[in-house]
């Protein structure tokens, strides 16, 4: 499950909660109790950075279905 951080405008702290992303938009209580937070746009760990990059080679041939004669 991701954790998003958030900031309260209240007394300052910054918190993390860990929330399903369909909730990552909802109102979050400080620790403290105090509802006037906001999210920050920083960490989002879901296990392993995957930051989708294409993998390499991809349309650059190089091996493949066209080295094999399979093409046509
Ligand atoms: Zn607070």
């Amino acid at each position: 499950m991701p954790r998003y951080e958030f900031r309260c405008r209240t007394c300052g702290d910054t918190f993390e909660l860990s929330r399903p992303m369909a909730e990552s938009s909802d109102p979050a209580a400080c620790p403290a109790g105090h509802d006037d937070t906001v999210k920050l746009l920083s960490a989002v760990a879901v296990g392993g950075s995957s930051s989708a990059a294409p993998a390499q080679g991809a349309g650059g041939g190089g091996g493949g279905c066209c080295g094999g004669g399979c093409c046509g």
